[in-house]
């Protein structure tokens, strides 16, 4: 029972099996098919072995014949094609019908050796495999042969080499040997069915405590840019001559934060349809990247950081997507700006780098700020991640650098995070010319 629930055991027959056309709950079945259809290849070689050695049941070989072939033609197709319920349903029906043979042979249902039980083994392997049309079929075969069996038994006769004796422990044997087989096997599939069901259950769980989360986070990030808005339009409309022009642009500057938002909202959804495709230009990147990075200024001196602009001495050009290159870099800045305590200070460089015969234009954001410890730093680019600080508690979804990611693969270049907690955080990014 051990060796048989070891989850060494079960992972290595998930290895040899694995195949990725099914999906998880499939590959359950055909695991359990699997174990079904090996220890009745194991059951039936060692019964074969005692019934032809020791009881000398020499006239029944052509079963054996037909049980080894279906096995050795049946067990690699199993492993290989898609269909595995199929070959494990085309070989339990051959073996119903051999069974049947077989029964007639030694005399009917009255001195059927227990190969009776064949059959209804055959059946609940294919329950496991999961097709209920080809185990009802195969149901209705086997209660077919058995009634066949009742009307030709008058014309049925046991053979001399069978002794009433041998006919009875065969019988005894098989009915112990298989009723086992099948009751273990079915506890261990509905155990290991149950555990398939809390561990779904679990995720489905995660899943939506994940949404909901991203749902508080993101009602809390429209709704400070709107608090903002609707404090300043009140002011406006009190003191307009004191706030018209300072209330403009502070209305213009949270209107971006919440545009910011809503499209790596969209954009996220346009990865996640595969639907996002790079319209590249050619251009002086480094006069692009300076652009976006000033943009940035008025937000790091409300903070009273300073942002700082370094560009390349040399004209850097190369086609780059504008849109995509835009949202790398606002999030990689506002992050920079947003996790920086006042007073400190956030460097953009952009530079060229020759590495493995290629030309990378590469563009660092570094930061004076809080750091990341390195267990967060590996995962910082998965969605909804956050580091969880009490200290600092500062707003935001987790999906920031979960799109920075994937902008940056689609556009082939790599991005790399050094960091050291309460020191600062350099992000670089490298994108090949073209
Ligand atoms: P968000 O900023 O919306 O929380 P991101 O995906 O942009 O989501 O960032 C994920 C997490 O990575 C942030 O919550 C923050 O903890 C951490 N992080 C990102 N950039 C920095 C940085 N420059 N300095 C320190 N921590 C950072």
């Amino acid at each position: 029972m051990k060796l048989l629930t070891g989850k060494k055991l079960i992972s290595q027959i998930d290895d040899y099996l694995a195949d990725p056309r099914h999906e998880p709950e499939v590959l359950i079945r055909k695991r359990w098919a699997w174990i079904w259809f090996m220890a009745t290849f194991f059951f039936v070689t060692i019964t074969s072995f005692f019934s032809l050695v020791f009881i000398e049941m020499w006239p029944l070989w052509y079963a054996v014949v037909i049980f080894m072939v279906s096995y050795f033609i049946g067990i690699p197709l199993f492993r290989r094609l898609k269909r595995f319920d199929l070959v494990l349903n085309i070989v339990f029906s051959i073996f119903i019908i051999t069974a049947f043979i077989m029964m007639v042979e030694v005399g009917g249902l009255n001195s059927s050796m227990g190969y009776i039980y064949i059959g209804i083994n055959c059946t609940m392997g294919s329950a496991l495999a999961g097709n209920i049309r080809w185990t009802i079929g195969m149901f209705i075969t086997y209660c077919f042969t058995i009634i066949l069996l009742g009307i030709l038994d008058p014309l049925l006769s046991i053979p001399d080499y069978i002794s009433p004796k041998e006919g009875l422990i065969s019988f005894v044997a098989l009915t112990i040997w298989i009723s086992a087989i099948t009751l273990f096997l079915v506890i261990l599939y509905m155990k290991d069915r149950n555990r398939f069901e809390k561990e779904n259950a679990e995720r489905l769980q995660k899943i939506d405590e994940a949404k909901t989360k991203l749902f508080t986070n993101v009602s809390h990030e429209f709704r400070t840019p709107l608090t903002i808005i609707q404090g300043t339009t009140d002011l406006m409309e009190k003191k307009p001559e004191k706030w018209n022009k300072i209330g403009l642009k502070k209305i213009k500057d949270q209107s971006n934060i919440l545009l910011r938002l809503v499209d790596q909202m969209l954009n996220i959804s346009k990865l996640e349809a595969e639907g996002m495709k790079l319209n590249s230009i050619h251009g002086n990147i480094g006069k692009f990247v300076k652009y976006i990075a000033v943009s940035f200024t008025s937000l790091a001196e409300n903070f009273n950081i300073d942002l700082c602009v370094e560009e390349s001495e040399k004209s850097l050009y190369s086609d780059y997507d504008p849109e995509k290159l835009m949202h790398i870099l606002s999030n990689l800045i506002s992050n920079a700006i947003k996790f920086t305590p006042t007073g400190g200070k956030v460097n953009v460089k952009i530079s060229e780098k020759k590495e493995n015969d290629r030309n990378w234009i590469l563009i660092s954001v570094e930061d004076t700020g809080r750091g990341i410890s390195q267990e967060s730093i590996k995962k910082i680019f998965d969605r909804f991640y956050q580091v969880p600080d009490q200290q600092y508690q500062t707003p935001g979804t987790g999906l920031g650098l979960a799109l920075t990611y994937e902008l940056v693969k689609l556009m082939n270049g790599e991005i790399h995070v050094k960091s050291e907690p309460e020191k600062g955080t350099e992000f670089i990014v490298l994108m090949p010319v073209k």
